[in-house]
Formats: structure tokens, C-alpha cells, sequence
């Protein structure tokens, strides 16, 4: 799996989940299908009165959801980035030349009130059910920070081998300490709370 291939699918997807978070904090999301994939920047569209704007303007953070036939979630975060008016021009018109539909919404002038947006540096988590075992993987675009989380195991580990008999996904290997395999972690959490020594954290 690499950058390109998940901005692929999550093209050939279609509609998006686009998720902000409101004035008071609380998740709202919606679903955006004006999207404009250029490289690996993300340019997508709303009228600039919606909520879904205010919130862009305001807090500028957005994640990106899709979900595939094959059982791959496709997850990206970051903060969108606004664009000069000429920007807003050239974008708009390539977003409407590829969204038909979008002249039936705001036909003529009233255009105008669409704002677009771009997500120019942001992480993907690709996340995949439909192998045994499961595939996980990270990626930074962009220069986004890498996203680290997940399970690890640290030196209190005592080598009793609890935490590989109860993985589902077979995704630890022996060793001083035993060892978790990111890219095969449901981090579903059950090594942790079988690990009798305590030596597994969620970081
Ligand atoms: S269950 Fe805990 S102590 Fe035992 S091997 Fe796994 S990490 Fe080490
Ligand atoms: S978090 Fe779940 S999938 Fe990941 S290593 Fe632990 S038991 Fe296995």
C-alpha cells in the first residue's frame, strides 16, 4: 500500500465522509463528493454560508473517511488550508467541469458562494479487514507530523508468552521483549489486558 494507491481508491469511492468539529466541540459530518484530486492535495467544495464552512474557517481541522468493497477503510486528517480568489476561481470551474450535478445546485452567478477548500498536508490510515491478517498502515503527506500510536511492549515484558496466545491476528513475535507488528495490530487492546507483568502500553 503506498500514497498514491489510497488516494486512488478513496477517488474510485466517490462520496467522502467529511468530519469537522463544531463550535462546542462536538463531531459533525457529512458527506462531500466535489472533490478534486490534484497530486496529493484535496480540493473540495461547500457554499461558504454552510456550517460545514464555519467550521473550516474556524477550527480548519477535517478527516476524510471512505470505505471500500474490499473492506479497507481509508481515513485522512489534517487542517485545510483557504485559497486567494484566483485560486477559488481556477478550482471552482475545475470542480464544476467534473461535477456536472454542481450547475444544477448553484447554476449561473450564484456560484460564487461556494468556497473551496484544499488538504494539502495531512496523514492517511489505511486500514484493511479483508487480508488474514489484517493490514494496517500510516503515511505523512505533505509534511504532517507521522501519526504514532498503536501498542508496544517495553522491557518489564517477561517472556511468558500470554500476549501471542490471545492476539487474534497473530501479530506478535517472540523475542526479549516479545514484539508487536503495527502493520498487522487490530489495536484492539486484548494483549494488553492479558499481559500479566503490565509491560504492554497503548501510546
Ligand atoms: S504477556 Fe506481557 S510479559 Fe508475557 S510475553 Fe507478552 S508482553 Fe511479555
Ligand atoms: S492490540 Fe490486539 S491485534 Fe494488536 S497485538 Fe494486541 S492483541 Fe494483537
Amino acid at each position: 500500500m503506498d500514497v498514491q494507491t489510497c488516494l486512488t481508491k478513496l477517488k474510485l469511492v466517490g462520496v467522502l465522509d467529511f468530519a469537522t468539529v463544531d463550535e462546542e466541540g462536538a463531531p459533525q459530518v457529512r458527506n462531500i463528493s466535489a472533490i478534486h484530486f490534484e497530486g496529493t492535495d484535496l480540493y473540495f467544495l461547500t457554499a461558504r454560508g454552510k456550517y460545514f464552512a464555519s467550521q473550516l474557517r474556524a477550527d480548519g481541522r477535517v478527516q476524510i473517511l471512505g470505505y471500500t468493497k474490499y473492506k479497507e477503510t481509508i481515513r485522512l486528517s489534517g487542517r485545510v488550508e483557504t485559497l486567494t480568489e484566483a485560486e477559488q476561481k481556477k478550482w471552482r470551474d475545475v470542480l464544476y467541469r467534473e461535477q456536472p450535478y454542481l450547475e444544477n445546485v448553484y447554476p449561473g452567478e450564484t456560484k460564487n458562494i461556494d468556497e473551496i477548500y484544499v488538504l494539502r498536508a495531512y496523514t492517511i490510515s489505511y486500514f484493511c479487514l479483508s487480508t488474514r491478517p489484517i493490514t494496517r498502515a500510516y503515511f505523512s503527506v505533505g509534511g504532517a507530523p507521522e501519526i504514532r500510536r498503536g501498542y508496544r511492549i517495553g522491557d518489564d515484558c517477561i517472556h511468558c508468552g500470554t500476549c501471542q496466545s490471545v492476539c487474534p491476528q497473530g501479530a506478535i513475535t517472540e523475542g526479549e521483549p516479545f514484539v508487536i507488528d503495527r502493520s498487522h495490530c487490530l489495536e484492539c487492546g486484548n494483549c494488553m489486558e492479558h499481559c500479566p507483568a503490565g509491560a504492554i502500553e497503548r501510546y
